[in-house]
């Protein structure tokens, strides 16, 4: 996948709108491929059991990825409500978000 692939992938599954923010850190994205796929959720329905083993196999990725911190920044800044962004589900962002005030 291409990083302007990868960008208008990530855009399309945003819900509402944030700040615009540079996106140059995803060039270097360690969910670009066919993991990618791990990072949201599937169009149909998901057991509870498969969405968390699908978590933790994103997160794997995550714990080796260079731009972790530029993404889970970007991720925060932009209320990205879907998928796994910088290591964090979106109900761990969400409890991010409410700590930080
Ligand atoms: S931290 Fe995770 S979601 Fe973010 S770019 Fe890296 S691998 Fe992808």
């Amino acid at each position: 996948m291409s990083v302007t692939e990868l960008t208008v992938a990530k855009t399309r599954r945003r819900r509402g709108f944030g700040p615009e923010l540079p996106t140059e850190w995803q060039e270097s994205s360690r969910c670009r491929g066919p993991q990618f796929e791990l990072f949201f959720p599937p169009s149909g329905a998901e057991s509870p059991e498969d969405k968390l083993d699908r978590e933790h196999r994103a997160k794997s990725y995550c714990r080796s990825c260079s731009v972790c911190d530029n993404c889970l920044t970007y991720a925060l800044a932009r209320r990205e409500d879907f998928g796994v962004w910088g290591g964090l589900t979106e109900n761990e962002r969400r409890v991010a978000r409410l700590k930080s005030g």
